[in-house]
């Protein structure tokens, strides 16, 4: 029966399941009709409802491996969507920490509270709950409790001064001179040490505190611009900035850039936005204007880790963007993997025909610089150049305005 992807037709009169199987899917009804039967104890059947178009049914099997305790006949012919446990399981991994949390011990109570009611009346029923599910729903206790503590001490540490920015800078890999900084949150908890942006941003994002931070980044890293070029004696460095789906939902997104802008009085075309693939495929809408919106105001769109997000291209046709930043993953194999060479030589080359810039991230060899500068790429970033600095440090980078030679 299964067709195309997981979607399965069956036709009136068809058993979609019936009680008593054991179950590994549960379904969405797409079109068509369904009905719920019951058979008790006493054979009699019993007639529990029926079901229509966007409605679960056989979800238990998505919980656990217990056998199907209804039987589910089509009224009508209908389409049916597939939803199998490991599907399920695969969604709820890559949730939200504290989503898992709730998830996973809601469904282990369920399970146990259903174990207890089968061996009330059917002593001879193999227990559903074992060791196993016990130990893995806790397994995902610990990432629960530190995204909690994450987000509870976020908006204390931004105010205590324990939140800082670093600056990457970016360079011309025609000369190794800085044309620009990547801002970069950094962390530190007085006795605790770093804590990983790839760690708190996550949570950041989840617990909706990530508008707040963008913002004070925004605002930090383009007044610390000014102070670097002052300080520098430099003039038309760009500031790149991180940007998460959320940012872009709020709609006075672009006037609040603009304003950040204006404070720190630098030119909106010293400003570029880093968004991923991701970002711009959750709310195409919305980037959609607001990219539009920055880029008539003159500032810099770049999609950061290129090449590992997303498998359509189309999106570069859709949105106006002007630089792809090829992801370090590619970067760091490309000696030692033809592949990764490859891919890196068709993005240049993609990018080159759409009139886009490129920077390479992740370059810590001078081959790897000297390659990326040979294939055509116009910046690169990475720890060959300069590693992510404090501002006292970065200015006295930019001051150098050294050339280097690979
Ligand atoms: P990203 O945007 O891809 O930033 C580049 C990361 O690569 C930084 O890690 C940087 O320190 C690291 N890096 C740069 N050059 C090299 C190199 O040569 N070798 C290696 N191994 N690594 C290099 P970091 O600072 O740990 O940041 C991790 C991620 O956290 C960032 O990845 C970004 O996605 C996110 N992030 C950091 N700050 C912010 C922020 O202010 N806002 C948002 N939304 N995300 C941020
Ligand atoms: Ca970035
Ligand atoms: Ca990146």
């Amino acid at each position: 029966m299964p067709e195309r992807d997981n979607r399965i037709h069956v036709k009136a009169g068809d058993i979609v399941m019936a009680q008593g199987e054991a179950g590994h899917c549960a379904y969405l009804i797409e079109s068509g009709r369904i009905e719920i039967l019951l058979t008790a104890p006493t054979g009699e059947r019993q007639f529990i409802g029926t079901r229509g178009p966007g409605t679960l049914i056989g979800e238990m099997a998505i919980i656990d491996e217990g056998t199907r305790s209804a039987t589910i006949r089509a009224i009508e012919d209908c389409a049916l969507l597939e939803i199998s446990r490991a599907d399920f399981a695969r969604r709820l991994d890559g949730a939200d920490p504290i989503l898992q949390m709730a998830m996973r011990t809601i469904l282990a109570r369920f399970r146990d509270l259903m174990q207890r009611s089968r061996l009330m009346h059917d002593v001879a029923h193999p227990p559903l709950l074992t060791v196993e599910d016990v130990e893995r729903d806790h397994a995902h206790l610990p990432g629960a409790v530190e995204a909690i503590t994450i987000a509870n001490e976020f908006r204390p540490a931004l105010e205590a001064g324990e939140i800082t920015l670093h600056y990457q800078p970016i360079v011309d890999l025609r000369d190794g001179r800085p044309a620009g900084f990547e801002a970069l949150m950094r962390w530190h908890r007085p006795g605790r040490g770093p804590l990983s942006p790839d760690i708190f941003i996550p949570v950041l994002e989840a617990s909706g505190q990530i508008v707040a931070a963008s913002d004070w980044v925004l605002r930090e890293a383009l007044r610390a611009l000014g102070r670097i070029e002052a300080g520098s004696g430099r003039r038309g460095l760009f500031m790149s900035v991180n940007f998460s789906a959320q940012d872009f939902t709020t709609p006075d997104f672009p006037d609040r850039l603009l304003e950040a802008i204006g404070a720190a009085g630098i030119a909106p075309s010293q400003v570029h936005l880093e968004i991923t693939e991701r970002l711009l495929m959750a709310k195409p809408e919305d980037a959609q204007k607001t990219l539009t919106r920055c880029r008539q105001a003159g500032m810099g769109v770049s999609i950061d880790d290129f090449g590992t997000g997303y498998s359509s291209l189309s999106y570069l046709r859709a949105f106006p963007i002007d630089t792809l930043k090829i992801d370090r993953s590619f970067v760091t194999d490309m000696t030692a993997n033809d592949n990764s060479m490859a891919l890196i030589s068709s993005i240049v080359a993609l990018g080159k025909n759409m009139g886009l810039k490129l920077i390479a991230e992740g370059i810590e060899t001078r081959d790897e610089a000297a390659m990326l500068r040979n294939m055509g790429c116009n910046l690169g970033q990475g720890y060959f150049f300069a590693r992510p600095m404090a501002e006292e440090a970065v200015t006295a980078f930019a001051a150098q305005d050294r050339t280097i030679a690979f």
